[in-house]
């Protein structure tokens, strides 16, 4: 599933194009996305312009010229492409979304999804703060205020196990099981520890480590586990970059240990029992 270094990685591709673009042209394939797509958005979005785009969470928000976002959510196995030439559909190919920038130069933007768990929605700039898939999304992991005071007060009194926590969207948004494997490895915390249990040094470790790990793999293009492409079709390069994730049996980075596999909520989760305590 795209966690937030190969969402910002797709929303800083599209950033490159989409910046006062003009829609000339949607169709819909297949509107039965995790939810269905809504019937205004053909109408409503055409000839309207696009702005910057940005990343909340795991979600791409586009805003348009008529005060409206154009919400894309990658769900497990979606991907965004952008083409510039003639371009053929392949199966999955749910949405297409043809632009024209300020200099003139024709993109389409290409939704596939094979399983279908993302989603596509477009509504009021006015209904963003109660919109359901971003009304309880917690703190932005790459702002400042994903602090020491923030975290403590997140913990008080859960017994929850950390890594279960860092995965919670509600508090920390935007990491998912891959990451939340690779920051308690750089943090040398195990991942069944309960959150109450955490001392300072052991929040500031957690926030050190998502900040450097998320910047890390943004930098590269994401992980490509599975179907992330960079919207160009180019692989993310983070997985040559993992420490623990997928590393099963291998010897530790930071000892002569082997990695762990166990499962979490029943997610894969790896760690070394040497150095992760
Ligand atoms: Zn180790």
């Amino acid at each position: 599933m795209p966690e937030l270094p190969e969402v910002e990685t797709v929303c800083l591709a599209l950033s490159k194009i989409l910046i006062n673009s003009r829609v000339t042209n949607i169709e819909i394939f297949r509107k039965d996305l995790r939810w269905n797509i809504k019937d205004n958005l053909e109408i409503d979005l055409k000839q309207k312009f696009l702005k910057k785009p940005y990343r909340r969470g795991k979600y791409i928000l586009i805003p348009t010229s008529n005060e409206h976002i154009l919400l894309f959510h990658l769900g497990m196995s979606g991907t965004i492409k952008i083409i510039s030439k003639k371009y053929y559909l392949s199966k999955h190919d749910h949405v297409k979304i043809d632009i024209e920038t300020k200099e003139n130069k024709f993109f389409s933007i290409i939704y596939n999804d094979p399983r279908r768990f993302g989603y596509i929605d477009f509504f009021s700039v006015s209904k963003i703060k109660n919109h359901f898939l971003l009304k309880k999304l917690g703190v932005e992991p790459l702002d400042s205020d994903f602090t020491i005071n923030y975290l403590q007060k997140k913990i008080y009194n859960k017994s929850k196990c950390v890594k279960n926590f860092l995965m919670d969207q509600s508090i920390i948004a935007g990491i998912g099981n891959i990451y939340a494997s690779e920051i308690l490895y750089r943090a040398n915390i195990h991942p069944l520890r309960t959150v109450d249990k955490l001392k300072k040094e052991h929040l500031k470790s957690i926030i050190d480590s998502t900040k450097f790990i998320l910047k890390k793999s943004i930098n590269v293009g994401g992980t490509s586990i599975r179907n992330h492409l960079q919207p160009d079709g180019k692989l993310g390069y983070f997985s040559q970059k993992l420490q623990v994730y997928g590393k099963n049996k291998h010897i530790c980075n930071k000892c002569t240990n082997v990695i762990t596999l166990i499962n979490i909520s029943s997610r894969s989760t790896f760690f070394c029992s040497n150095c992760q305590r």
